[in-house]
């Protein structure tokens, strides 16, 4: 059984208030079409969205970015046609506040994994070196299968998106895919 999880990919992640910008708006078209994909595919599709409340500042965060995803606002929104998607979808599709980089942390996304039978967990999002790399961290712990599809991550840090995709493979023994030229539209 798999699972796809959607991370973070909102207004203020793609160009909002943290923003990742051009690599993150290059997966657009992507990221939606494989959101729909896995809705008829897969046995489970979430939409991991981080959540932080105004002036919190108790959340470690407060002291290392600028307020974004802030609850009510439009910046928390999903990005383009990722959020047509879900908007078509949303039945079929588990929304999921989180307010650490993890999906797992603070989440019931584990028991929710475990329910139903899922060993397998697909990856897209942003930011690849943050949200997404420690989302596969600790599915790793856990003992799930991680493939992490390359032309559905992004970050603002090209080096630190390089070495992240390293880090799946050599260190997580994730499978990184992509989409092969050949099947390009
Ligand atoms: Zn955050």
């Amino acid at each position: 059984m798999k699972a796809l999880i959607v991370i973070d990919y909102t207004i203020d992640f793609v160009v909002g208030k943290l923003p990742c910008g051009e690599p993150a708006i290059a997966i657009e078209e992507r990221m939606a079409e494989l959101t729909e994909q896995y809705v008829q595919q897969a046995d489970f599709v979430v939409m991991a969205v981080d959540l932080h409340h105004e002036d919190d500042v108790n959340h470690p965060e407060s002291r290392l970015f600028p307020p974004h995803n802030v609850q009510g606002t439009d910046g928390r929104k999903l990005y383009g046609k990722l959020n047509e998607v879900y908007e078509k979808y949303r039945q079929a599709i588990y929304w999921m506040d989180k307010t650490r980089y993890s999906a797992f942390c603070g989440t019931d996304l584990e028991l929710q994994l475990r329910a139903r039978g899922i060993t397998e967990i697909h990856l897209i999002g942003v930011c690849t070196d943050i949200c997404v790399l420690h989302t596969a961290v600790e599915a790793y712990n856990k003992g799930f299968k991680i493939v992490i599809h390359e032309d559905a991550v992004a970050s603002f840090n090209e080096a630190a998106h390089q070495i992240a995709l390293e880090h799946f493979t050599n260190v997580l023994g994730a499978e990184v895919v992509r989409q092969n030229r050949g099947e390009q539209q």
